[in-house]
């Protein structure tokens, strides 16, 4: 059984630049004001390595992804 993992979120150091959505759009949503949000903070399986990605190529390193 894989580990469940989940998305923590840092609004604060967000800004905007939609990399995080661009490589996993089923994870990282941007709202209204371009500022990234999760509807669900646990990792859909099968997206690890996406959301992994994504969170990594944060540029203002607003996202981390650990263990539930
Ligand atoms: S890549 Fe980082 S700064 Fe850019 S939208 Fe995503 S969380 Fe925000």
């Amino acid at each position: 059984m894989s580990q469940k993992l989940k998305v923590v979120v840092d609004k604060a150091a967000c800004c905007g630049y939609g990399v995080c959505a661009e490589i996993c759009p089923e994870v990282y949503k941007l709202d209204a004001n371009g500022i990234v949000y999760v509807d669900d903070e646990i990792v859909p399986e099968g997206l690890e390595e996406q959301a992994r990605e994504g969170a990594d190529a944060c540029p203002q390193f607003a996202l981390a992804i650990e263990p539930d």
